[in-house]
């Protein structure tokens, strides 16, 4: 019930921000049509390490794009895939394009040595839903395109989103232990809001926590989001649980991040989130200003 008021809510705000004249029956049908044309695409938002700023992977991102109405916001049609069944359709769809794109970047290497190192080893993040967790069939599924496509899981970090309280029973304990046995890392997103919380932290095998944006967006401004931002990165330093923040927008937030020792970071200020043409572009340009950086600190030594 809480569900679907939180839709009802997110579908009136979401019309009105693109003043769709579609009813909800309508919207839904076409999201089918989608998933079932493959036509859900995905891009790529980097992360990188915040001590040394090399690239550490990528998240990967669905997007839906209407043939009417345009982008649609994921939390709007992934909340309508939760409520109708259709989750772990396109959970698949996306781990299959994001993972096509992972070993093609192995095989063009090959042939275009233009592929730099960092980009060819990269690790990919997938958004799970908490709500597929006790899927057995989906997690066979993602294990087999691992194998078919030579791609070691621990390549590959599923982020799991609190959409509900986790059920922390038997079958999703046992899910989650055995893709940290196969080799995956598993990370818990939105650390800090809604359902998750410290037991599961302990209880389950996560390997990467990520502070929710909205205490990062404001870690600048905010005494409060620093302390929250600060406590959440010591939490996963103590754990030994690897720590990303997320919703990185300024060089303050960035060098703050340093300062408190955060491993990750992730956000517009890095990169926004990208279609894989965009990818390579984004990586060159990133090293010339790196370089640019590195040689201006270096005059000013002089
Ligand atoms: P998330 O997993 O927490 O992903 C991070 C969200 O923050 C993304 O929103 C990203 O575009 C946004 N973001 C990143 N950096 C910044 C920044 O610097 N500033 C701001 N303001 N925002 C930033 P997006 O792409 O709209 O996705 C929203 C949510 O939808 C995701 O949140 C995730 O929960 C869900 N989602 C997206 N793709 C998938 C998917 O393939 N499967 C599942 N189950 N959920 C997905
Ligand atoms: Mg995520
Ligand atoms: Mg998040
Ligand atoms: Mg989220």
């Amino acid at each position: 019930e809480l569900h679907s008021n939180k839709l009802v809510k997110s579908c009136e705000s979401s019309k009105r921000e693109m003043n769709s004249s579609l009813n909800e029956d309508e919207f839904l049908t076409a999201l089918k049509e989608a998933i079932k044309g493959q036509d859900i695409e995905v891009y790529f938002q980097p992360k990188v390490r915040c001590d040394s700023g090399t690239l550490e992977g990528f998240e990967v991102l669905a997007r839906w794009r209407h043939p009417t109405e345009g982008f649609i916001n994921p939390e709007l049609f992934i909340s309508l895939c939760e409520i109708h069944g259709l989750i772990d359709l396109l959970t698949m769809q996306v781990f299959e394009k994001a993972l096509a794109w992972l070993s093609s970047l192995d095989e063009n290497h090959i042939t275009d040595s233009e592929i730099p190192c960092e980009l060819r080893w990269t690790k990919l993040s997938i958004n799970i839903s908490a709500q597929s967790l006790s899927n057995d069939i989906l997690f066979s599924n993602i294990i087999d395109k691992c194998k078919s496509l030579d791609i070691s899981p621990s390549r590959i970090t599923l982020e799991i989103t609190e959409s509900s309280a986790m059920d922390d029973s038997g079958p999703v304990l046992e899910n989650l232990t055995r893709l940290r046995l196969m080799g995956f890392e598993l990370s818990i997103d939105d650390f800090g809001t809604g359902y998750s919380s410290l037991l599961q932290l302990v209880k389950a095998p996560f390997s990467e926590i990520k502070i929710d944006k909205t205490f990062v967006l404001k870690a600048d401004a905010d005494t409060q989001s620093r302390a929250i931002t600060k406590s959440i990165t010591d939490l996963g330093r103590s754990l030994e649980t690897q720590v990303t923040a997320e919703g990185v927008e300024s060089a303050a937030t960035m060098d703050f991040l340093k300062h408190i020792k955060c491993h990750l970071a992730q956000g517009y200020f890095i990169g926004r989130p990208m279609p894989q043409a965009d990818i390579l572009n984004w990586f060159y340009e990133r090293e010339r200003s790196r370089e640019k950086e590195r040689l201006d600190a270096l005059r000013a030594l002089e």
